[in-house]
């Protein structure tokens, strides 16, 4: 078997829609499999001092890696193959390890709960100093970035949904000589690609949506900068936070099923929405894709989509919610989002969530079962309290 990267059929030219599926598979021929096959090895054959680009050891590199590293880095628009990890979690640790020692990182306030630990956890260590920000209000982070090394953006954010101006902030940012990180979980590169903004690296969980289905937890980071992947993949290497090669055999069978699993899954996020809007026991609903909603202008502006994450608060308690998620008997009671079935929580249960997340606040992730269901299943619930 061909290694990947010097026979993948990988065109930057075809449309995202096509690359999903075409891209990082053997090139055409007779007998040729449609699919790499997993390697399940620990080393390569090698002695003596190793060449540029040998295999050597499986911590180092595999050929499995290869395709979905392919088809991700030129998803997100780079010529570089994306980097995996063995979690999302594991690529936010090797993004972080970039703010040098005593440096400054400006953060959304509502970042995805694990970042703001690993970052308290660092900063309490004394490594860097955090300053929050709420990156719906451009002003705001553009003031801290003064004497700032890091800016680290996830946008919509989890799970509060706000929506950053990404142009504005990562220009800026790149003015002031800031290093520019943006997680793309929620938005996917099908619907927003940080690094053609001027983003310097890009964070995915591949858990979530590239995957799809719940099944894996895995990480990577997308550059356009040769020396940062470089650095980046060394990281990798010395943390071993490497992904088994069936995890990226999943991801890549995941991601070939993209956009009609997002197309599926913003069309219902839509509905459901403006019907929990209409809801008389629900008071506040968070969904870019509603025109009331704050991030809507800009989401419309800057997203191919508005994402299939709801954030709505039940009644006026954390019991109430909790009444709700109990009563469901399709939507699962789970965390996690991005996979085909839709999972709901309530996000204030972890106490690592920040304070300012409502108590009665539910992340609804929504899945691409049918809508008229799921509608039946919320409503359903509703009626509990
Ligand atoms: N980034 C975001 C926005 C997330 O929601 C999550 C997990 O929920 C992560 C990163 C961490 O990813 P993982 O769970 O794959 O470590």
């Amino acid at each position: 078997m061909s290694n990947p990267a010097e026979s993948s059929t990988t065109e930057s030219s075809w449309d995202p829609k096509t690359l999903i599926v075409a891209g990082g598979r053997p090139a055409h021929g007779l007998d040729a499999p449609v699919n790499y096959p997993v390697n399940f090895t620990s080393t390569y054959h090698s002695q003596g001092i190793a060449a540029a680009g040998e295999k050597v050891y499986a911590r180092f590199s595999n050929p499995t890696w290869d395709p979905f590293e392919e088809v991700l880095g030129t998803l997100e628009r780079s010529e570089l193959p994306a980097l995996v990890f063995s979690s999302g979690m594991a690529a936010i640790a090797a993004a972080l390890s970039l703010v040098p020692a005593g440096g400054v990182m400006v953060l959304p306030a509502h970042s995805y709960n694990g970042t703001l630990g690993l970052a308290q956890e660092l900063e309490t260590a004394g490594r860097f100093t955090l300053r929050p920000v709420d990156i719906a209000n451009t002003a705001q982070v553009l003031d801290a970035l003064d004497g700032a090394d890091v800016l680290w953006l996830e946008s919509p954010t989890n799970p509060m949904l706000e929506v950053a101006d990404l142009p504005v902030l990562l220009s800026a940012a790149g003015e002031k000589d800031v290093l520019r990180v943006v997680d793309n979980t929620f938005a996917t590169p099908l619907l927003q690609r940080p690094l053609e903004l001027g983003a310097d690296l890009v964070v995915h969980s591949v858990t979530k949506y590239l995957s799809g289905h719940s099944d894996i937890i895995m990480g990577a980071l997308v550059t356009r900068d040769e020396a940062l992947r470089a650095r980046l993949h060394g990281y990798r290497t010395l943390h071993g936070a490497i992904s088994s090669p069936m995890d990226v055999f999943l991801a890549l069978r995941g991601v070939r099923t993209l956009s009609v699993r997002l197309e599926r899954s913003q069309n219902n996020s839509q509905v459901l929405a403006e019907r929990l809007a209409q809801h008389p026991k629900i008071n506040v609903v968070r969904y870019p894709g509603l025109p009331q909603d704050p991030g809507h202008a800009r989401a419309t502006e800057l997203m191919d989509g508005y994402g299939s994450v709801i954030a709505f608060e039940v009644g006026d308690s954390a019991a109430h919610a909790d009444a709700v998620l109990a009563a469901f008997t399709l939507i699962t009671g789970a965390t996690s989002l991005g996979g085909v079935e839709t999972l709901a929580e309530r996000r204030a249960r972890h106490a690592s969530e920040p304070a300012t997340v409502p108590e009665n606040l539910i992340r609804l992730s929504v899945g691409i079962e049918d809508v008229e269901d799921l509608w039946a299943d919320l409503s359903r619930a509703l009626e509990q309290i």
